[in-house]
């Protein structure tokens, strides 16, 4: 066998980071380093200053050296020695870490270029920030506690679940969390969505790069995954979820979630990683109520710049109270057709283009059937436990469940819904209305339950 060719794997060792880090922070660290030469058992890669060299001790030795083991299938490890390009006066960190080491005469005291203002994350959207976010009584809680989390990752809140139904802006507060604080510091945050999140992982089972999955994630001062209701039903994914979760949290790194249900109603979730969600803070996004529905359409129609009248922010907020996606795009039908039209935006144009959609809810395709389908799923039912007369406990709640919201979203009778659920009396559909109405009283999530079950229909029925 050939001699291991260790400047061969240093290449691909940066390749790799590259990948992981984005071109921006890898140029920060390690653009300015050489490959030097092997050592015992090491490799040894010049390094321009005592700050770089400390800095990438202590954010990325591990991660290169389980890098550096990957690729060879050996304990190599890097060693990092300054040679610094001018000669300067040590930077007050080099003489305190480096002890005899005289080559930190060369240490230059400039700052490596992640310090410099950092641009736009790669994959968060940019106008999803704290300065966009309206807010109000439905989500102050968890504005609040986001604000204090993004001031001090890993410190306030650890972790942090924002759990809400669709639409109700739980993608836009987490990824203000990750906004600010890539802006603001030197953090690394790192944004995917859960189904992202289980592609990855897939992929690099496939490929046999498990230990790349793990150290991207890792990597993270700020971690943050959205809907993870997704993982649902996906054990091996949860596993690997606990694993890179207790990793983080150890080192004290933040971590944010967000789901669309209370943590209590998954179904076949990980109860340890439930359990640690109880360490840090939960907080949950009600739908807004009028006067915070006016503000947000308020606050868009002035991002957009568009001149919107009062009785039009009064309109559309009167009849859109599911949840803030709808609310907007309502509005954005509006003002696109004005634009394109050349035409102010009047209340008479407005009741006309958003009169579909105001009645959209109680669309003909909105069929019983389809409700119960997407009921059952969500529950982790069939449609005929729902049909049946079975009586168990978390049976009953969904069936009484299911007609509340085939009641609230169609123009079926009790007498019709008790026939699409078995043929039961109406009397029957009526009683487990007035069950769960008395439960909206007592539960505070169930709301939320409600409002994303409907959403769920909707899109499904959408589909089929
Ligand atoms: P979710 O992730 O809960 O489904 P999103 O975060 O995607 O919801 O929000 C849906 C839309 O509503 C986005 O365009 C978002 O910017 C907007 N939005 C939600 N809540 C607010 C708020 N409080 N203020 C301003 N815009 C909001
Ligand atoms: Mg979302």
């Amino acid at each position: 066998m050939a001699d291991l060719d260790y400047e061969g794997f240093w290449k691909e060792t940066l390749i790799q980071l590259r990948n992981d880090l984005g071109e921006e922070e890898f140029s920060g660290w390690f653009s300015d380093m050489k490959y030097l030469r092997a050592g015992n058992n090491s490799i040894v890669v010049g390094i321009p200053s005592a700050f770089h060299r400390d800095k990438v001790k202590s954010r990325y030795q591990n991660v290169i050296n389980s890098k550096l083991k990957e690729l060879s299938g050996q304990e190599i490890t890097i060693e990092l020695e300054i040679v610094g390009k001018s000669a300067k006066k040590p930077s007050p960190a080099a003489q305190s870490t480096a002890k005899s080491d005289d080559s930190s005469a060369a240490a230059t005291e400039k700052a490596p270029k992640v310090k410099e203002k950092r641009g736009k994350h790669p994959n968060m959207r940019d106008d999803y920030t704290f300065d966009r976010y309206v807010i109000g009584e439905n989500n102050g809680f968890a504005a609040n506690a986001a604000i204090a989390i993004s001031k001090n990752p890993g410190k306030a809140y650890n972790p942090f679940l924002i759990y809400g139904g669709v639409g109700l802006g739980k993608t836009h507060l987490m990824q203000a969390i990750g906004n600010s604080t890539h802006e603001n510091s030197e953090n690394k945050v790192i944004y995917t969505t859960s189904e992202n999140f289980l592609n990855e992982y897939v992929q690099a089972i496939q490929d046999g790069k498990m230990n790349l999955f793990k150290n991207k994630f890792r990597y993270a001062d700020v971690l943050l995954i959205d809907d993870i209701q997704f993982f649902q039903d996906k054990e091996r994914i949860q596993e690997e979820l606990f694993h890179t979760f207790n990793a983080l949290l150890d080192s004290k790194k933040q971590l944010v979630f967000t789901c669309d249900r209370p943590v209590t109603e998954l179904k076949k979730f990980s109860e340890r990683i439930i359990s640690r969600f109880g360490l840090g803070l939960i907080v949950d996004l009600q739908p807004p109520k009028y006067e915070e529905r006016c503000a947000i359409l308020k606050a868009a129609a002035e991002a957009r710049k568009a001149d919107i009248p009062n009785e039009v922010i009064d309109l559309v907020s009167k009849n859109i109270s599911s949840n803030v996606r709808d609310l907007i795009s309502a509005l954005n039908t509006v003002i696109a057709y004005t634009e394109l039209m050349g035409k102010p935006i009047t209340l008479e144009i407005a009741q006309q283009r958003l009169k579909n959609i105001f009645n959209a809810p109680r669309q003909a395709n909105l069929s019983m059937d389809n409700i119960i389908r997407v009921a059952a799923e969500y529950f982790g039912l069939t449609p005929n436990d729902l049909k049946g007369k079975k009586r168990s406990q978390n049976i009953v709640f969904a069936r009484q469940l299911a007609m509340y919201i085939g009641r609230e979203m169609t123009d079926y009778s009790t007498t019709e819904i008790g026939q699409d659920f078995g043929g039961k009396d109406h009397t029957t559909v009526m009683h487990s209305i007035e069950k769960i109405k008395g439960k909206l009283l007592t539960d505070p999530t169930l709301e939320s339950t409600i409002e994303s079950l409907k959403r769920s229909i909707k899109e499904f029925s959408a589909k089929y």
